[in-house]
């Protein structure tokens, strides 16, 4: 399963199309939260006893996306405003939280917040 369109399509949210032609539209927050990187899921194998410190300081550029690359043939590398960029997306996990994220609000009802 490979990602044939990730863009963005305003401040706050990405497009991925895949090869099977599912479609679908994730925050970039959503994305940001879900990092694989050892720094912000933490080192689960080799060091048990590491989580890292949860920081509620918001970093400016945070939840903003800079780029997407494709690394090998197999995953999305994703570069952020903030600078991090050691998240290391598999396609298969990007499919996998693609598939988990359910807008808390229908398209209409965000549309008449203003
Ligand atoms: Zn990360």
């Amino acid at each position: 399963m490979h990602p044939i369109e990730f863009k963005k399509i305003d401040d706050q949210n990405v497009f991925v199309k895949w090869d099977d032609n599912k479609e679908y539209t994730l925050s970039m927050k959503y994305l940001r939260d879900r990092c694989p990187c050892a720094s912000c899921a933490g080192e689960t194998v080799l060091w048990r006893e590491y989580k890292p410190v949860p920081l509620e300081i918001l970093t400016p550029g945070k939840y903003n996306l800079k780029g997407a690359e494709i690394v090998g043939n197999y995953a999305l590398a994703l570069t952020w405003l903030d600078g991090h960029n050691t998240g290391i997306y598999a396609f298969d996990y990007l499919r996998r939280i693609c598939g988990e994220f359910a807008p808390r609000l229908a398209p209409d009802a965000a549309k008449n917040r203003g």
